[in-house]
């Protein structure tokens, strides 16, 4: 049995020595925390911890142990066990003090662990040892080392880690939260994570994301946020919340990714997988999407559509004649040509080959022809590629939603069946699906290019009509009516004026027929005949901003005073836009110019409204008219017309008078002018004059 340092060394004197040592050796074998004492570089005794912390059975066992089998050859640092235990002992003996450090060690079954030992120099009995305690500091060794492990992640993570602390500010960033974002640790740390903050979402997404992260300590989604430089990036985000190991706030953990660039290319394949590579347009695949979405629009809104089937004529033998690549420069042109000529609205998708469908929503059989028209002629003109000149024409079949297809598939069908049928006719065109319409837009078409002619060559007239007024019998003025001498012969305006009006073409010639009135009345006016003139104005003429600015214009340049120009509306031009044709009302009044409302009892009728605006006649349609003395109705109607204008002093002069008993009771109804055949027809103005000059009565003076 080995002699125990403490039994053989401190045994000898001692009177109360010998309870004195029993108390101390109990204390020693005792204690929980292991306890060797070492002489030299020998260990000469240790208590019980010692032993089971070690592994060994016994206090013998562990003590004739060589020193060497209780540490591996090497410590952490690389060091030899053996070289180091020396220097550290004969560090403590020679300086005296106490050394605590950390030693790896070997249990009796070879496992190794960390302890932290102190090793303390002591004087017994003139011999110097060194007692020698330690502790097993695996727990907190692996505590260390996790946090190194944490900290090395937070390092080198590829996503972005962004700490906030309990005050909602940034504690911590790591590098790759710079590598994304651009902002610095310097910029990010202390600030708010609104730093990042983009405007692609709006308050209620934030709102959303906190609730969640409040009610299960975590968010994921995709957040846009805005990098250093100011470009916005989509991020995939996770934020977890920490909460506080006493309880008050959490702080959070986002991480992120940066994953704008797998969108960008996800959002690229959708977009190859909707367009064609060549042109870039829509495919048969978003076409069909469009044309489905459309017919559900056209039916809920019950409005009109119409779908264009586009076919190059002679493409294959340009293509085999001019090689491939030529061919595609060709269709890349021609969709261009086609796009530039469509509203944002519309769809042109390439099917393949030389095939275009074009999608109208919203537009009618009108329409159609006029864009199927435009598209034949921007098409029609030479293609320049490459220094070579190239021709096509085109053909085009169009089908009407609903008549001629109550679905998708049999629109596009009937559609390409009318364009073989404009093929047939050789030479690029277009063909309906119903052959009737064919003729009739034709027909229309040939109208629009017959008034756009005469616009540029000047085939309009003014004829003039004569206002009377009911006291005196004395002709007041006149009302400038237009009439077109197309090479046919003459055409009442109720033929081209819609047509005019729908073309915009109404505002060149509205222009035309405003200088031409004032203008001729000028001479009048010069030659000695106190008249004044009436003009209508189209509904596209009154919104135009302009108008007044043009009105002052033509009556500084004809000399015209503005009190000798009346201007003639119908109801609805002016309730259109209530506000908007006050203002404009008001303006020319400014003018000096005279406002009546025409055709007044057909529109809305409502004097009261009238009120509101600065008008200064009313002119009695000419249907009421008509029928009056036969109709007690009319009657009725005249004569509250009448008397309501009075109450609000507006002058009254009715329409199409072509009988004395109707101006006989006009008169006894208190009205203040007549216009009608009864007086004369609208006449040329050299006519007109006559007309005058045979009057018995002259013009007033
Ligand atoms: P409106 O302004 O109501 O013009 C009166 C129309 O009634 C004229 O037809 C005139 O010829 C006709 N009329 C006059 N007296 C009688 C009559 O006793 N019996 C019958 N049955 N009819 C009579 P017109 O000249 O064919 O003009 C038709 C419409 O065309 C005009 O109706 C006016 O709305 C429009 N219009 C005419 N000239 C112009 C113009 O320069 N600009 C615009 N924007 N519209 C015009
Ligand atoms: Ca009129
Ligand atoms: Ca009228």
């Amino acid at each position: 049995m080995a002699k125990n340092v403490l039994d053989t060394l401190e045994r000898p004197q001692a009177s109360a020595g010998d309870e004195g040592h029993v108390y101390f050796r109990t204390l020693f074998d005792c204690s929980p925390d292991p306890v060797w004492i070492i002489d030299g570089s020998r260990f000469i005794d240790c208590n019980m911890a010692a032993v089971r912390m070690l592994g060994y059975a016994s206090r013998d066992e562990f003590l004739f142990t060589h020193p060497s089998d209780l540490s591996p050859p090497c410590q952490p640092d690389g060091t030899l066990s053996y070289d180091k235990a020396e220097r550290l002992i004969a560090e403590v003996r020679s300086g005296g003090s106490t050394l605590r450090f950390e030693w790896l060690h070997k249990r009796a079954d070879g496992s190794l662990f960390p302890a932290e030992v102190t090793l303390c120099p002591i004087q017994l009995d003139g011999r110097q040892l060194i007692y020698c305690t330690w502790r097993d500091i695996s727990e907190r060794k692996q505590a260390e080392s996790d946090l190194t492990l944490a900290a090395s992640v937070f390092h080198a993570s590829r996503e972005g880690i962004m700490v906030t602390d309990a005050a909602g500010l940034i504690q911590s960033v790591n590098p790759a939260f710079t590598d994304i974002t651009g902002f610095t640790a310097e910029d990010a740390v202390g600030a708010s994570p609104r730093l990042l903050k983009s405007d692609h979402h709006d308050p209620a997404f934030y709102e959303g994301m906190w609730r969640e992260l409040m009610q299960r300590g975590s968010w994921q989604g995709e957040v846009w946020n805005r990098r250093k430089s100011g470009e916005v990036y989509l991020q995939w985000t996770t934020i977890s919340a920490i909460p506080h190991p006493s309880g008050g706030h959490a702080r959070f953990v986002a991480i992120f990714t940066d994953v704008t660039d797998l969108r960008r290319k996800d959002d690229q394949i959708k977009h190859q997988a909707y367009h064609d590579a060549l042109t870039g347009l829509p495919n048969r695949l978003l076409l069909a999407d469009r044309l489905q979405h459309a017919i559900t629009v056209a039916d809920r809104d019950d409005t009109p559509l119409a779908l264009l089937f586009l076919d190059l004529d002679r493409f294959k033998l340009i293509n085999d004649s001019l090689g491939h690549e030529v061919g595609d420069r060709l269709l890349r042109e021609v969709s261009r040509r086609i796009a530039d000529n469509l509203r944002k609205s519309d769809t042109v998708a390439r099917l393949g080959g030389d095939e275009f469908v074009v999608l109208l929503p919203g537009q009618d059989m009108q329409d159609a022809a006029q864009v199927a028209e435009k598209i034949i002629a921007v098409l029609a003109r030479p293609f320049d590629l490459d220094g070579q000149r190239v021709r096509t024409a085109t053909s085009i079949g169009i089908a009407l939603y609903p008549r001629d297809g109550g679905d998708a598939a049999t629109l596009m069908r009937q559609a390409d069946a009318a364009m073989y049928r404009a093929k047939a006719e050789g030479d690029g065109g277009f063909s309906f699906v119903d052959p009737d319409l064919n003729s009739r837009a034709a027909l229309r078409l040939e109208q629009e290019a017959a008034l756009h002619r005469a616009v540029e060559n000047g085939e309009f007239e003014l004829f003039y009509q004569p206002k009377v007024l009911l006291s005196s019998g004395a002709p007041c003025g006149a009302e400038a009516l237009i009439r077109w001498r197309s090479p046919e012969g003459l055409i009442a305006p109720d033929q081209f004026i819609p047509l005019a009006e729908e073309t915009g073409l109404i505002v060149p010639i509205g222009a035309w027929v405003l200088e031409e009135a004032c203008r001729q009345t000028m001479i009048w006016r010069r030659q000695g005949l106190d008249i004044e003139v009436a003009v209508n104005l189209s509904p596209r003429q009154f919104r135009d901003e302009a108008l007044p600015e043009r009105l002052a214009a033509i009556l500084a340049e004809t000399g015209l005073p503005g009190s000798a120009l009346e201007l003639e509306l119908t109801e609805s031009t002016v309730m259109g836009n209530p506000t908007k044709a006050a203002a404009m009302l008001h303006r020319i009044r400014a003018l000096g110019v005279a406002v009546s409302v025409d055709d007044f009892g057909t529109g809305y009728s409502s004097l009261a409204y009238l009120k509101k605006f600065p008008i200064n006649a009313v002119k009695i349609d000419r249907s009421f008219i008509a029928d009056m003395t036969q109709d007690a109705d009319d009657d009725a109607i005249v004569q509250m017309i009448i008397a309501l204008a009075q109450s609000l002093r507006l002058k009254v002069v009715a329409e199409g008078v072509e009988q004395q008993h109707q101006q006989g009771a006009l008169q006894a109804m208190g009205c203040d002018m007549v216009q009608g055949y009864l007086h004369s027809r609208p006449l040329p103005a050299d006519q007109f004059r006559a007309w005058l000059e045979s009057r018995p009565s002259h013009p007033k003076e």
